[in-house]
């Protein structure tokens, strides 16, 4: 049956230079918005978040948004600088590209409107925007499976791949976890550029197949996690902070019987990455029976 099929190729190619970019929203550049905008759109940037953290203008990001081109937007607003949510619902309600706007420093955590057939919505968070968090799952229910995820995953790093990020000051980086600077968006017109830069990039191609603990992780192919993955002097990669699953017993923090790394024998920092194969064993053959 499997030989009626054509082997599946493992080739993956995105036509765009950057597909996803955060960029904060501040009085110090809005009128580079519009080029900025125009640069994202030639390096065929589909997903775009923006975020106004000390700031807002309604008319700017009405102008902006209506002339450009990108499919999914993502809007984050620092409830303090809003004068009107009307114009906000009536913004989001206009414009089918906007998924989400978030609303965070809100009196309380709420869903102030939800389309019902696409699920978007308006959010009202009670906590500070706080863009810099690690995120890491907490459950596979955060999983896609997708074929174009897989295809991406077996050489890049789903988070960092293609993705760039301008702070409120305009300074580029590839993303807010990471501190390497990129120059700033009032002095550079060739934004594409970048994506050919190897520092810039470097990130982008470090899949998780070649990350200690991950590459042992079922997972792997579809995990979106921001954590900055270090390279080891002695070779390898790792990450400093230890991740809410444990690939070594299929448990998740918070589970019957989870169990940290350290306590199955599994050790990955600056210096090493060992694993007791013998506790292991052990371990396993206790929670799963052998
Ligand atoms: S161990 Fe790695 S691949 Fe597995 S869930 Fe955690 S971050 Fe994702």
């Amino acid at each position: 049956m499997l030989s009626n099929f054509a082997p599946l190729t493992e080739h993956f190619y995105q036509p765009s230079h950057f597909s996803s970019a955060v960029i904060f929203v501040s009085q110090l550049y809005p009128s580079y918005l519009d080029c900025l905008f125009k640069q994202l759109e030639v390096s065929n940037c589909h997903d775009i978040a923006l975020v106004f953290e000390n700031y807002f203008d309604s008319q700017l990001l009405r102008k902006n948004i209506s002339t450009s081109g990108f499919e999914n937007i993502e809007i984050y607003i620092n409830k303090n600088y809003l004068k009107d949510l009307d114009e906000i619902i009536q913004i989001w309600e206009s414009e089918p590209r906007i998924n989400n706007i978030f609303i965070f420093n809100f009196s309380h955590d709420t869903i102030i409107v939800k389309d019902d057939l696409t699920g978007c919505s308006i959010i009202g968070v009670s906590q500070p925007f706080n863009v810099a968090q690690n995120y890491i799952s907490n459950s596979e229910h955060y999983f896609q499976v997708t074929i174009d995820i897989y295809m991406e995953a077996l050489r890049h790093n789903l988070f960092y791949n293609k993705k760039i990020f301008i702070d409120g000051e305009g300074t580029i980086y590839n993303d807010v976890n990471l501190t390497k600077e990129f120059g700033n968006i009032t002095q550079i017109n060739d934004l594409k550029a970048l994506s050919e830069n190897a520092d810039f990039t470097w990130h982008w191609h470090i899949p998780k197949t070649e990350i200690d603990i991950c590459k042992h992780c079922e997972f792997r192919y579809l995990c979106l996690d921001s954590r900055v993955p270090i390279k080891r002097e002695s070779g390898g990669y790792y990450h400093e902070l230890e991740c809410n699953y444990n690939p070594f017993i299929c448990k998740w923090k918070g589970e019957n019987e989870y169990l940290t790394l350290k306590e199955v024998g599994v050790v990955s920092n600056s210096e090493e990455y060992t694993i007791d194969y013998e506790k292991l064993k052990t371990i396993n053959n206790i929670l799963w029976g052998s």
